[in-house]
Formats: C-alpha cells, sequence, structure tokens
C-alpha cells in the first residue's frame, strides 16, 4: 500500500500503538475509542480482541481508520465482554507495503492452559534469527510479523500459567516493545528493559486500561495512574495490579523523539506534558539559532508547539503562515499520477497575505528526506516572501531506527550524506539550523544535556549509538557507527 499521501513518506512514522482495558462491560468499546485517539501511530490497519464466557475470544481485524470500522453496531455487537486489547499499525518491517489482514495484530495463541492475544509496539531486532530457529524446530508461522515470535515462544515454554510463559518468551527478544496482552481473565502490559517505547496505566472506576499514550486514557474518562517502569510487567485482574521484574535491571533509554513528534502533544511523558516540551524545544532552538526575521511560521501541525516556543524566546511574532487541509485523506489521493504530483499542495496551502515581503522562519519538526522541506520552500517563495529560514525541532536524522519507526534505508537520509551547509544549499533555503543534540536534551528537561557516557534516552536516529545491537540488521549488512 502506498503511503496516504506523498507529504507522508517524507516523515519518520511511528508504526503502531496498543491499547487494554479490563473491567468495563463491552471493553471493546473502551478500547475502539482508545486506538481512535491513538490513530496518530498508525492508519493502516487495526484490530481488537475481546473475552466473554459464552463466546471465548472474539476478534476483528480490518484495513483503515479505527472509526471507519469500529464504530458500527454489527462489528462492534462481535466483540462482547470485559476485557479487551487492540491495535493500531501503521506497517511493520515484516511486510511494507504489503500488508495482509493476517498481519494485523493483536494475535492469539491457544495454550494447553487457555489463549491469549497479544498486540506490541516496537520491533524485535532479532526476529528474523529467533524465525528461523522456531522454524528449524516445528514451528509454523502465519504471518509475517514479528510479534508472532513471542506467540511461538510461548507455546515452547514450559511454565504453567501464561504470564510467566510470556517472561520466559520475552527472555528471548531483543528489541524495543511495549505489549498488552489478554487471557480469559487478566489484562497484562510489559515494557522492555530499556523502555523505549512507551506505555501507560489508567483507571476508570473498578476498570483498568493499558495505552500507549495518556491522550487515549482521556478520552475514556481514565484516571493516568503512571507509566509502566522499563523492564516492568504489570499482571491486572479483578484484584488489581500485580508489578513482575523479568529482567535484568537497565538504565532507561526512552526514545527521544516520542518528545519531538510522536506523541500527541497532549498526552504526558515522564512526567511533563508533550506540548511544554515542544515549546521548551523552540526556545532552546530560537537561543541556538538566532535569525533576524519578521515571522515565525509552523510547518504543521506537528511544527506549532516548537514555533510557539521560538517565538516566544526571540520576541519575533508567530503567524499562521501556511495551513493544512485536515481533510486530506487517502481515497483523494489514489487516482492519478497526476494529482500525487501535487503532493505537499494538496496537503498545505501558504497564507499570501501574511508571507508577502516577509523574511520567515519556518519551524519543523525534522527533515527526513528533504523533500517536502525544498517544496515548502518553493511555496514559501513563490507567495513572495524575501527571505526562508528553516529552523528544525530535531538534530539531523542521519541513521535509520530499528525500533519500530518507519524510516528510509540510510542512504535515503539527506543528513547521511550532506553537511548542514550542504543540506542548506540543497534545500535552497537563506538558512538551515537544527536543534543540538544538547539542546534537545536540555528541552525535555536534562539540564546538563546529554550524558555522553551513558545517555538518559536513546537517541540512535541522530547519534548512531544504538542501545540494542540491532543484529538481524547487521546480519543483512548494515554498518553501524565505526567507534570515535
Ligand atoms: S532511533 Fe530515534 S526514533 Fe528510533 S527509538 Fe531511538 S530515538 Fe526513537
Amino acid at each position: 500500500m502506498p503511503p496516504a499521501n506523498p507529504f507522508d513518506d517524507d516523515k519518520l512514522r511511528e508504526e503502531c500503538g496498543v491499547f487494554g482495558a479490563i473491567g468495563f462491560e463491552d471493553a471493546a468499546n473502551f478500547v475502539a475509542l482508545g486506538l481512535h485517539a491513538l490513530q496518530h501511530r498508525g492508519q493502516e490497519a487495526g484490530g481488537i480482541v475481546s473475552h466473554d464466557m459464552e463466546h471465548g475470544f472474539n476478534s476483528a481485524r480490518r484495513f483503515g481508520y479505527v472509526r471507519d470500522n469500529f464504530t458500527k453496531a454489527p462489528l462492534m455487537q462481535t466483540l462482547p465482554g470485559p476485557i479487551a486489547i487492540g491495535h493500531v499499525r501503521y506497517s511493520t518491517a515484516g511486510s511494507k507495503g504489503n500488508t495482509q489482514i493476517r498481519d494485523v495484530q493483536p494475535f492469539f495463541g491457544e495454550f494447553a492452559m487457555g489463549g491469549a492475544a497479544i498486540a506490541h509496539n516496537g520491533n524485535i531486532t532479532n526476529a528474523a534469527a529467533l524465525r528461523r530457529e522456531l522454524v528449524e524446530r516445528g514451528s509454523i508461522f502465519q504471518s509475517s510479523s514479528d510479534s508472532e515470535c513471542i506467540i511461538h515462544l510461548m507455546a515452547r515454554s514450559l511454565q504453567r500459567d501464561i504470564p510467566a510463559r510470556m517472561e520466559d518468551a520475552l527472555r528471548r527478544v531483543e528489541g524495543a516493545f511495549s505489549i498488552v496482552a489478554m487471557t480469559r481473565t487478566k489484562l497484562i502490559g510489559v515494557r522492555d528493559p530499556l523502555g523505549v517505547r512507551p506505555l501507560v496505566l489508567g483507571k476508570l472506576g473498578d476498570g483498568w486500561a493499558l495505552s500507549s499514550e495518556t491522550c487515549a486514557l482521556d478520552i475514556i474518562g481514565a484516571e493516568f495512574v503512571r507509566e509502566i517502569a522499563p523492564g516492568e510487567m504489570v499482571v491486572i485482574t479483578k484484584d488489581g495490579v500485580e508489578s513482575r521484574q523479568p529482567f535484568r535491571s537497565k538504565k532507561s533509554r526512552f526514545c527521544i523523539f516520542e518528545h519531538v513528534y510522536f506523541s500527541r502533544p497532549d498526552s504526558i511523558l515522564g512526567g511533563r506534558s508533550v506540548y511544554e516540551t515542544r515549546e521548551a524545544i523552540g526556545r532552546e532552538l530560537a537561543k541556538e539559532a538566532p535569525v533576524e526575521a519578521d515571522l515565525v511560521c509552523p510547518v504543521p501541525d506537528s511544527g506549532t508547539p516548537a514555533a510557539i516556543g521560538f517565538s516566544l524566546a526571540s520576541g519575533i511574532p508567530y503567524a499562521m503562515g501556511i495551513i493544512r487541509n485536515q481533510y486530506m485523506g487517502r481515497t483523494f489521493i489514489e487516482p492519478t499520477e497526476q494529482i500525487r504530483n501535487m503532493g505537499v499542495r494538496l496537503k498545505l496551502n501558504v497564507n499570501r497575505a501574511l508571507i508577502k515581503g516577509k523574511r520567515v522562519i519556518l519551524v519543523d519538526d525534522s527533515v527526513v528526506r528533504g523533500t517536502t522541506s525544498r517544496k515548502i520552500k518553493e511555496m514559501i517563495l513563490d507567495a513572495g516572501a524575501k527571505e526562508v529560514h528553516f529552523r528544525i525541532a530535531s538534530p539531523p536524522t542521519a541513521w535509520p531506527c530499528f525500533y519500530g519507526v518507519d524510516t528510509p534505508e540510510r542512504s535515503k537520509l539527506l543528513a547521511a550524506t550532506m553537511s548542514a551547509d550542504e543540506m542548506s544549499s540543497y534545500l535552497g533555503v537563506d538558512s538551515l539550523k537544527f536543534i543540538s543534540l544538547d539542546g534537545l536534551y536540555r528541552a525535555v528537561g536534562e539540564s546538563k544535556g546529554r550524558n555522553a557516557e551513558c545517555p538518559q534516552y536513546c537517541d540512535a536516529c541522530f547519534s548512531g549509538e544504538y542501545p540494542v545491537e540491532p543484529s538481524d540488521m547487521i546480519e543483512s549488512g548494515f554498518e553501524m557507527k565505526a567507534a570515535e
């Protein structure tokens, strides 16, 4: 399946969101609402599994948006019961551009002690090696998804209950994963030992919810209780929440890009509002890379809080110089090559009256391939801007992510082959500056910046320092950064 539109091809894309609920009448309805709030983490497909005592496990998996599928009464009536989990996906490494419905999570496994369904956000970096081993030992895979490895590893465990089998399985798995899983009576949540991807716990009445982000707790009216800790497993039943520690303790390496772009600005991460962090990034950027100009404009929507921060710190007025068409969907873009080539113009339009004759600072969250930035620059100049200065709320993205984020291969990343000055000439702008890695760390609350000996976050897409070795990728030829 092609990207939703050409504009989307020039962003890093979070690949999944997960949500689980227990202790509600028709928990699947809460899961559908939660997934709707997490739709920005994956628009390609979604799935929900529920359990009720009369029918057992029930499952529905569909391509497309949550609102187009999981709002319809005939479908939701097939998902009864007090416990449910769900998943939205962009696309996973196994089937990019060629998703089959069998690759859509949650996955289900039937074990001697009962069934279990599982959904995960992230990426298993040794999935190919595990899959080879499991196939050699007789496992029959039904999908191309990494997550199915976990089900097969659980099937081979000798433990007597499902959470213990999951602990066994996950000890073999490397990479970044936030998991929601369920049995007939238990909702289970797990974060990988480094806590790369987010997972939070919420409470509503006697019910509990697990979610990739707090914004999805808000939509169901649940109170945000806490983040699941890196390396923690929670097993939730009608009696409450039991916390387990299946892994050896490690220092957290949460994905710093969640602060910059992936998470919704109304979510809370690490006790801080994502919106406020992004505004702080803009302030830091204004300090690090000042420039004389008449207007600060965001590249909508993700550049908005950083542009506001830049404007507040610099005293340069903020303006909506580019307007986004909120209703640009997949269906409109598909018909002809000619329409597809209109690209960015279908989604973004310049507010000419504001721009004409002005020196404009454009604030964006990142530069990936640079194709969108070039087109936006042309649109701004066509509208009569005198100067165009790009300020970017993340450091140059020079390395691919192997932890559940869709990134082009390294050679397609502009920053992998060009210096900042070369990128500035390539984009044809008057200036281009990125926030420094230390500046980004300061903006997310690390007042002393990045600890080079022991970085507080995962920042591999900027630094090339991967906290978990991407062993499958190395085996298939990826070259890690040489030691300095
Ligand atoms: S490589 Fe970048 S996008 Fe991927 S987990 Fe690390 S910080 Fe996040």
